[in-house]
Formats: structure tokens, sequence, C-alpha cells
């Protein structure tokens, strides 16, 4: 394709993604990384099926959604076609709506409080398994914002090996909108460190360079692939 035609091609999901895809690696080798060792999790929240498929087309894979009740409506038609998709749930979980969201996502990003450890150890020992894990922690204490206290994810994750024999992959944030995110990404690291755990899920559109180099192996990025949403 000639030059110019490509830089007068029209924006789509498909291309937005090819070129967070080359950024991510860039960042990655960057910061002497592998780019494998980064996950893409597309978040697809508020958009619907008819967007997601050219997306799932190109061979992508790994989602993101944050409402448990807007997954059910589009994923399991997708999933008949895509078998191998992986789900991600990456907002809040109500307890009253755990068993569902264990029947949809392979992986949870928002364990952040012993009510929903107690309540995913009830569903198991009625016989689901648990997807994987990560803990939610509130870096910048935010008190409108999800997610345990620095100071409180040492003992959570204790209770979940001990007490709950709950395995926990990795650690989740959301930095502040005002805040630089390198220094929440550097404290997420630091906890998750002393904890044992490998995995880091963070970095969104705006910040997912910034997150690679700071050690994330999840980057939850939705309106840089999907464009822009009327709604959080
Ligand atoms: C919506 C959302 C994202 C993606 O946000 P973008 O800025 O559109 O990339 C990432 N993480 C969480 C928890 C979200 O709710």
């Amino acid at each position: 394709m000639a030059r110019n035609d490509a830089a007068h091609k029209e924006e789509t999901a498909v291309t937005r993604l090819a070129g967070v895809r080359q950024k991510l690696a860039a960042a990655a080798r960057e910061a002497g990384r592998d780019p494998a060792a980064v996950t893409l999790i597309a978040v697809s929240k508020t958009f619907d099926a008819e967007a997601i498929l050219p997306v799932l087309e190109v061979g992508q894979r790994v989602f993101g959604e944050n409402r448990v009740q807007e997954a059910q409506g589009k994923w399991p038609a997708l999933k008949e076609h895509f078998a191998d998709i992986e789900l991600h749930l990456i907002g809040p979980l109500q307890t009253n709506k755990v068993k569902e969201a264990l029947a949809l996502f392979d992986v949870m990003h928002t364990l952040d409080r012993e009510k929903l450890a107690r309540a995913l150890v009830k569903e198991r020992e009625k016989g689901a398994s648990l997807p994987r894990l990560f803990v939610q922690v509130n870096t910048g204490e935010e008190e409108q914002k999800a997610g345990l206290l620095p100071a409180e994810v040492d003992d959570f994750i204790a209770s979940c090996k001990g007490e709950w024999q709950i395995e926990v992959e990795g650690l989740m944030c959301i930095p502040p909108v005002d805040e630089e995110p390198a220094l929440h990404f550097a404290l997420l690291e630091k906890i998750a460190r002393r904890n044992g755990l490998e995995k880091l899920s963070m970095g969104m559109s705006g910040d997912y360079e910034t997150a690679i180099a700071c050690g994330a192996t999840h980057v939850r990025v939705g309106s840089a692939i999907f464009g822009s949403r009327t709604r959080p």
C-alpha cells in the first residue's frame, strides 16, 4: 500500500489496536522487557458485539469488562464463536453477583475486601472453580475509589493465602486522575514484590507505556482501541 493511502486510511478499532500493540512492544523493549510478558486487555465496556467483532477477527482474545450484567449480554454469544476468549472483570463486584461473575470471567482484578473473599470461598465450596485473581489497591487512598488501602494489603494477602486458601496472582490499581501515575505504579510494584506477587495490572489508554516501564504485566486499554465512550 502506498504511503499516502496508509495515511488517509480511516481509523477503526482494528487500526487503533495495531497502533497500541506497536507502542506496547516498543515500551517493553525500551524497558528491556519482552513484549510477550505484557498482556493487552482490550477494554470493551459500553461497546456492543458489533464493535468488538472486528477486533476478535484480527486475533485479539483478551478483553475487559467492568459490569457483570453488561458482559452477560454480549459475551456468551461471542464465546460460542471464539472458544479461546479470555474475559477479565475489571470493575467492582457485588457479592450477590459473584456466582454470575464466576460463570463468565476467567480473571478478576477487583478482589478488594474480606466479604468478597468469603463469597468466593463459599462458591468454591459449592463446586465452582475460582478465576485467576488480582487484589485491587487504592494507591491514591481516594475515598470514592474501591480497593484496599496500601497499609491493609499485606494482611489481606496473608489471609488469602492462609485462612481462605485463595490464590492471588497479582495486584491492580487505578491511579488518581490528577496525579503522576508512575508514583502509583511504583508503589503497587513495591507492595507486590514484598508479598511475592508477580503480576501487575496497571496502565490504561493514557499511561500504559509508563506502566510498562514500571513493570506492568497487564495493561487495560479501552478508548485507545475502541474510541471514546459516552460513559466511564
Ligand atoms: C474503563 C477502564 C479502563 C480503560 O480505560 P481507558 O482509559 O479507556 O483505556 C481500564 N481499567 C478500568 C478499571 C476501567 O474501568
